[in-house]
């Protein structure tokens, strides 16, 4: 191992880079991480840990409004973007310094540099030149925003990345897109005063989602007030004094403040050195690699969100502790991809695991469906129109939990939990064996005694 200037060199200092420099570092080995931005990678320095807050300071509007059902009078309230935004930015320093004690900790040489690949044991740093040779090479390198087709006043346009660091909170917002991270921003900007419009292109937002999930978000969303138009795209932004109208492909003009496009991620690849040592890609442009994130070059591999297997946070740590165990621990590691709990933290929020009800039609013969849809007590008293709604999937042949999906207050927690019980192989009868907790939401998901139908394989193919 000797002959190279580390044994182990990272490409990116996000999630999975992070993570596996220091197990790797712990085993034993020399490390050394790239980055070019700053410490913490996406997660921490624009996404998951500043989108987080910013929901949090968005549902406080509600909150306000909610109390007086309660009894309490809440006296003028105001909000200021500026303080919220420099609150934020303060936290995400703390958490970038400490991301980069922990490697000073494990002894990882962090180097604030864009690292380029020259050949299978070779990055270029491009801040001075330097050639690091490695035994093994790990890239870690991440997504960024895709902004689509060039359509005219695309300069206009922001992603995610810019929408951190608005200066102010624009009055009249568009996001075009239906994932996750145009849906989280739409309910954002929405409860924090903005007047928003939401714009997809697809029949329906949150596309992969369960279908009665994505109708229940969307109806929640308009009765916020927010406009969903859906089957339309931006196919021009024309500035207009400080305005800017977004023409959509019906013809029509939306006129905002800003228009904020979050229609994709891609794979972090663009001039990396991939082809030049023939590393192989997906169509997708994420980088090829097996279930031990080895590329098709021995000495390189590859985790996280660059090679676009499920862009999560917790999944892009996992690959990278997975990968230093295989590699430095001696101890071979597969990642479980399957049954991923997720949040989408809008208002409401959803929580998912497992197959949505059109997968679980397609891969067993008998699909019986459980649903619920209620208000929540603390709505009541509130005088708020909102719903609560959970769905579970069973296998009827097993009765195994195959799907869970949650649309309410703090699903992201709630599915946590459930995601353990689906993890384990829990059936239905296990779920009704389990006391409820009341009064709760949560005890919905014990109590579902009817069964809203079954699907049958035979009986719709006889239909
Ligand atoms: C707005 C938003 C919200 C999100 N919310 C959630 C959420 O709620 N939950 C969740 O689980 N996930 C969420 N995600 C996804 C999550 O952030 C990613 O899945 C995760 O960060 C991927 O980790 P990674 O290690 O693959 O890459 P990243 O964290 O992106 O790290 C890659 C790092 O590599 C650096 N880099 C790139 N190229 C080079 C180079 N050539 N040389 C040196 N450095 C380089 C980059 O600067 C970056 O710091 C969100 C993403 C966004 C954009």
């Amino acid at each position: 191992m000797a002959d190279f200037d580390a044994d182990l060199f990272v490409i990116g200092a996000g999630s999975g880079g992070v993570r596996a420099a220091r197990i790797a570092s712990s085993y034993g080995a020399r490390v050394m991480i790239a980055e070019e931005f700053r410490v913490g990678g996406t997660c921490v320095i624009r996404g998951c840990v500043p989108k987080k807050l910013l929901v949090y300071a968005s549902r406080f509007a509600a909150e306000f409004e909610d109390a007086v059902g309660y009894g309490w009078t809440v006296g003028e309230t105001s909000f200021s973007w500026p303080t919220l935004i420099a609150n934020k930015d303060r936290e995400i320093t703390r958490l970038e310094a400490a991301y980069t004690s922990t490697l000073e900790r494990y002894k990882v040489q962090l180097v604030k540099s864009r690292a380029v690949i020259e050949d299978a044991h070779t990055v270029r740093l491009t801040a001075d030149g330097r050639r690091i040779t490695a035994k093994t090479i790990l890239i870690a390198t991440g997504g960024w925003p895709h902004m689509g087709p060039k359509i005219p006043g695309l300069e206009h346009a922001i992603s995610s990345n810019e929408a951190f660091h608005l200066k102010e909170l624009p009055p009249r917002i568009l996001i075009q897109g239906g994932g996750y991270i145009a849906v989280e921003f739409a309910c954002i900007f929405a409860g924090l005063g903005s007047k928003v419009t939401l714009v997809y292109r697809g029949e329906n937002i949150l596309r992969g989602f369960d279908d009665d999930l994505r109708e229940h978000l969307r109806t929640e969303m308009q009765g916020r007030g927010i406009t969903v138009t859906c089957g339309q795209t931006v196919d021009a932004i024309e500035k207009s004094g400080d305005e800017y109208v977004a023409r959509l492909s019906n013809g029509e003009g939306v006129t905002v403040d800003k228009a904020m496009f979050a229609i994709g991620r891609r794979p972090n690849v663009m001039d990396l050195g991939c082809e030049k040592i023939g590393l192989k890609c997906h169509d997708h442009g994420g980088i090829e690699v097996d279930e031990y994130s080895r590329t098709s070059i021995p000495s390189v591999y590859a985790v996280g969100d660059v090679t676009n297997r499920i862009n999560l946070t917790p999944v892009a740590i996992r690959e990278g502790h997975a990968f230093a165990d295989t590699v430095f621990g001696g101890k071979p590691t597969r990642v479980d991809h399957a049954d991923v709990p997720t949040a989408v933290f809008s208002e409401p929020e959803l929580g998912v695991i497992g197959l949505t009800e059109a997968q679980a039609r397609e891969q067993l013969e008998k699909v019986d469906v459980y649903k619920t849809s209620f208000r929540p007590m603390k709505a009541t008293l509130a005088g708020r129109q909102t719903r609560c709604f959970m769905k579970l999937l069973v296998d009827g042949t097993t009765d195994r939990v195959v799907g869970c999906h949650i649309a309410g207050p703090d699903a992201g927690e709630l599915i946590q939990l459930v995601g353990i019980a689906v993890k384990m192989g829990a059936t239905k009868a296990d779920f009704d064996a389990t006391m409820a907790v009341h009064p709760t939401a949560a005890e919905e998901l014990v109590t579902l005694r009817e069964k809203a139908f079954s699907y049958t394989r035979a009986a719709a193919a006889a239909e």
